[in-house]
């Protein structure tokens, strides 16, 4: 399957995406809070922090004030450590990323504490809009029950950066983690998956209707 059938094929059964955010700090800092925790969590945050969430708002919080802002995500020491490293590093740069590459820019972000390669690219693709894949553990593992068979995330992004643009990207990301929270899980639940016809482990799934 082509990397734009496939983006149709998603999206047929979910629907349009909307985009993260038009705001590249909150996306920052949301790909932060995100890790090891549920999205629903995530958007408690966010609702707590609504009209309040910039550089120059979380510089001036205390470390005890900036754990408990984003406790509901728990790890709130080393989320916040990681915060403030990366909102020093957007204030400083947030001017000069326009004219680097893009693996410069990733491996800037990848040696604060707390960013490793889907954050970055997260960040990358959701607050600067450059083309990235976000290969993870989603990613991984629906392409293989589909049956693409990748043997490196590399291949992964070649594959799919190769055909598809910075919006395609970031929808194919979100409805990724769309299917894989909702069919897609560490147990499939191909049954009630509306892609299962197109998916070799859910075709494998599906009883044998045949007569004789
Ligand atoms: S059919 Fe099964 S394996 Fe395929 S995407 Fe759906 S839940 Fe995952």
């Amino acid at each position: 399957m082509s990397p734009c059938g496939f983006l149709r094929l998603l999206s047929s059964v979910h629907g349009p995406v909307s985009w993260w955010s038009d705001d590249p700090y909150q996306v920052i800092v949301e790909a932060v809070i995100v890790q090891n925790t549920a999205w629903e969590n995530v958007l408690a945050v966010r609702r707590s922090l609504s009209g309040k969430l910039s550089p120059g708002w979380l510089s001036a919080l205390s470390d005890e004030e900036l754990h408990e802002a984003i406790r509901p995500c728990g790890f709130q020491k080393a989320k916040g450590a990681c915060l403030r490293s990366l909102t020093a590093w957007f204030l400083e740069n947030e001017d000069r990323v326009r004219c680097l590459e893009t693996e410069q820019i990733r491996d800037e972000l990848m040696l604060i504490r707390g960013v490793g390669r889907e954050t970055a690219d997260v960040i990358l693709l959701y607050a600067f809009h450059w083309p990235v894949f976000v290969t993870d553990a989603y990613s991984r593992r629906i392409l293989g029950r589909f049956g693409f068979s990748f043997s490196s995330d590399d291949m992964i992004r070649d594959y799919f950066e190769g055909s598809l643009g910075t919006q395609e990207l970031g929808s194919l990301h979100w409805l990724i983690l769309e299917t894989g929270r909702t069919w897609c899980r560490k147990s499939p639940r191909c049954h009630q998956c509306p892609l299962a016809s197109s998916c070799a482990t859910g075709s494998a799934a599906q009883p044998n209707t045949r007569l004789g």
